[in-house]
């Protein structure tokens, strides 16, 4: 199968990143394309069903540093999407939990939704946006590229914006035989990541945690227990979100299910009541959860015959501001 209208940019990616670089292309009037492998737009924003309930399973916050970001999250604020659940988090301790005046904002009905609202405006705005899509490969073709996916389809295209994370960008354009310069490949290559194991469980009875509803403890191995009815996103049953700090996760990355929710299940005991107990349980592994080492800029332009940006978390800043900056970044450097 091939594109049948032309296209100006394809994006790589429909996570957050590729969303914010998606919105500022499309509103500026350019023909673009986003494509995930996912089946639905977000990436890390995941929000996930699970019994009557709902739970993050990525992204469980963020905060805001920078002017530029804060201008989109009062947007989201004002029209009610995102809302500020919290100024700081306890460490389980007795210890009284001290705000450091940073708002931790959510996302109405849970992460991902901010994704989708995102798609829509970006959708609205012209662009197409195809899920279930796998790019295999990213080829330099006469003065654009080539990529091609999974399922057969061929996207020729003046200019890409590449946003997965990036051993797996590298990947594409090394399937695609893109030359890289030592330098470009050497950026991309020193970019790391630690994985993340989660844990979602279905409680039935009542769970203990501190106001609001999480703890956060760093450095230990469970390092964020977090109530997602609490939060307000899952008013029917409770469902508890446990990740395990990154060392930890690396350590277990590719034990069995079983023995990773015993695990979880016991770090998670303390917090329930006597008479609580567990009805459903889900492992989710990310092998790349979060960045280690950062590209130093926002985006990194590759030296080549056309137009082409690498971006996402790692790039600049971490977490979810850190792709919206680079998703901006790109977008106004490709214009
Ligand atoms: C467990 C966990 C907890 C976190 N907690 C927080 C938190 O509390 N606060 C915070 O600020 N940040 C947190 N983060 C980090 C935050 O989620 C990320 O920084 C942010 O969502 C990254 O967005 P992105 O668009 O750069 O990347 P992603 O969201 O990873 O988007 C990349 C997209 O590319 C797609 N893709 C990859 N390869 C291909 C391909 N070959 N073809 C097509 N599509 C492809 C993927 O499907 C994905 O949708 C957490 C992350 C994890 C995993």
């Amino acid at each position: 199968m091939t594109q049948t209208q032309p296209v100006d940019v394809v994006i790589v990616g429909a996570g957050l990143c590729g969303l914010m670089a998606g919105a500022v292309l499309a509103e500026r009037g350019l023909r673009v394309v986003l494509l995930d492998k996912g089946r639905s737009v977000g990436g890390r924003l995941a929000t996930r069903r699970i019994g009557a309930g709902c739970a993050d399973h990525g992204a469980q916050f963020f905060t805001v540093r920078s002017p530029i970001f804060g201008a989109w999250v009062e947007r989201w604020r004002a029209s009610g999407i995102v809302y500020p659940w919290a100024t700081g988090w306890s460490d389980g301790s007795l210890a009284a939990t001290t705000p450091d005046g940073h708002p931790r904002y959510a996302v109405r009905g849970g992460m991902n939704a901010l994704a989708k609202h995102l798609a829509a405006q970006v959708a609205e705005q012209g662009a197409e946006i195809l899920t279930d899509v796998r790019v295999t490969a990213v080829a330099p073709q006469g003065d654009g590229w080539l990529l091609t996916s999974h399922d057969g389809r061929r996207f020729t295209v003046a200019a890409v914006v590449m946003t997965a994370p990036a051993p797996q960008t590298l990947a594409l354009l090394d399937a695609g035989a893109t030359p890289l310069t030592a330098n470009d490949r050497a950026s991309l290559a020193r970019i790391c990541y630690a994985p993340s194991l989660c844990g979602l469980y279905v409680v039935e009875g009542e769970v203990q945690l501190p106001a609001p509803g999480a703890v956060q403890r760093p450095a230990a191995d469970f390092a964020w227990i977090a109530d997602n009815r609490r939060k307000g996103i899952s008013p029917d049953a409770t469902v508890i979100t446990v990740h395990a700090s990154s060392e930890w996760s690396a350590a277990h990355y590719d034990a069995p299910d079983a023995e990773l929710n015993a695990a979880f299940e016991r770090a998670l005991r303390p917090w329930l009541a006597a008479d609580a107990w567990i009805a459903e349980e889900q492992i989710k592994r990310w092998r790349y959860a979060a960045p280690t080492v950062l590209h130093p800029e926002r985006l990194l332009r590759i030296e080549a015959h056309a137009p082409l940006l690498l971006g996402g978390d790692a790039f600049g800043a971490s977490r979810v501001e850190g792709a919206a900056l680079s998703g901006l970044a790109m977008g106004s450097e490709m214009m």
